[in-house]
């Protein structure tokens, strides 16, 4: 369970950035439906919005949220023998990687251009609006 004090800290940074207020009621109100999230993905969740810069919705938070557990749990393989079709993203549809912002560098995730990708929220940017070079760089390795 996340400690509250620390949750508290989190929301009402986010909060702040968007320059929006935020009260008890506000941060009840997540924490009771968010308490038992894993906080690192949850802390990743909240600067992905930072990233695109947009204040969303309560419900466009928890989406992105599980997602990233979804990824976070899928990134352990099942088999070590099946092939992923897609090995940009390995069949999750999201492509996890590093971006700076105001001198952070944090882990962001991204839509794949695959059929899985397709799948996915498209309120999430294609790796192709983050990184326009994305698939051109990774070519070279
Ligand atoms: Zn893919």
């Amino acid at each position: 369970m996340i400690d509250s004090t620390q949750f508290e800290e989190e929301i009402k940074d986010f909060y702040s950035y968007y320059n929006k207020r935020c009260n008890d009621k506000i941060i009840d109100f997540w924490y009771s439906k968010l308490r038992s999230s894993n906080f690192l993905i949850l802390r990743n969740t909240l600067e992905s919005f930072k990233y695109i810069n947009k204040f969303p919705d309560f419900q466009a938070v928890l989406d992105l949220y599980r997602q990233k557990y979804r990824v976070s749990k899928s990134a352990q393989p099942r088999d070590i023998n099946a092939e992923p079709k897609c090995h940009h993203c390995r069949d999750t549809g999201l492509i996890l990687h590093q971006e700076t912002h105001y001198g952070q560098t944090g882990e962001y995730a991204a839509r794949c251009t695959c059929a899985r990708g397709e799948m996915r929220n498209k309120e999430m940017a294609s790796i192709l609006e983050v990184m326009p070079d994305y698939f051109k760089a990774e070519r070279q390795f």
